[in-house]
């Protein structure tokens, strides 16, 4: 398998709140291929607090995934970039059994094979605890939680001093559980089609994030 950065396609799948974007900007930092998480862009997005904004802010805060056709066209347009040649880290897509087979046929267009799709496997009483306690620095984007991870300074960020914190809107537990109902309907259908085509890793994702990039490190091969 390639690793450290040329030409690794990755897929990190599972639960909302599994610990895919952490994991995804853990091994960025190892392999300094792009990072597109589809949640990140589609937050964006909707900030910008256009018609479309609004109409993505309806859909995330109720724990709906966007449209299909919407983050296809996002996505595909996205991994022509310059920054993608190298590879990228795909978290939060695909989502959907149609985005599923769009990725596959695009990539089998330019040649490339996925070298994982690592799926996080948590249970969802762990879930829902960490999604309820987790929060983010405004400034750079570094994770925390009120129980498992703290920054080491009260009210400053471990990674840039940043003093402003945010929760996500759909961080609440009505949303939560709807998030879990539409992963179970929508996104689980694509684990036995990833499974088939041989890339599927499993992993388990309730241990601590060190913990779980370890085992990510040993399914890509990684070993500094
Ligand atoms: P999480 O995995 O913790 O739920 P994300 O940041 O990946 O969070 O996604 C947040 C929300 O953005 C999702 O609940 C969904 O509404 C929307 N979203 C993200 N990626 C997709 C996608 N591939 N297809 C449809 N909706 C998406």
């Amino acid at each position: 398998m390639s690793k450290n950065g040329s030409g690794l396609h990755i897929v990190f799948t599972g639960a909302p709140g599994c610990g895919k974007g952490t994991q995804a900007r853990a091994l960025k930092e190892k392999v300094d291929i792009c990072h597109l998480s589809t949640g990140e862009m589609l937050r964006a997005e909707a900030a910008k607090g256009t018609p479309l904004g609004s109409e993505i802010s309806a859909l995330i805060d109720g724990g709906n995934l966007v449209p299909d056709e919407m983050i296809i066209k996002m996505l595909s347009s996205r991994i022509e970039e310059d920054d993608c040649k190298n590879g990228f880290i795909l978290d939060g897509f695909p989502r959907t059994l149609p985005q599923a087979t769009v990725l596959d046929e695009l990539l089998e267009q330019k040649g490339i094979k996925l070298d994982a799709v690592i799926e996080i496997q948590v249970p969802d009483e762990i879930i829902m605890e960490r999604i309820l306690g987790r929060y983010a620095c405004m400034t750079c984007g570094e994770g925390y939680h009120d129980k498992f991870h703290k920054p080491k300074v009260y009210g400053v960020c471990d990674k840039c001093g940043g003093t402003n914190f945010y929760r996500r809107i759909d961080d609440n537990r009505t949303t939560v559980q709807n998030r879990l109902v539409n992963y179970r309907a929508l996104t689980y259908p694509t684990i036995p089609f990833f499974e088939k085509k041989g890339v599927l890793c499993c992993v388990d994702g309730t241990g601590t994030i060190e913990a779980t990039s370890k085992k990510v490190n040993v399914i890509l091969g990684i070993t500094q």
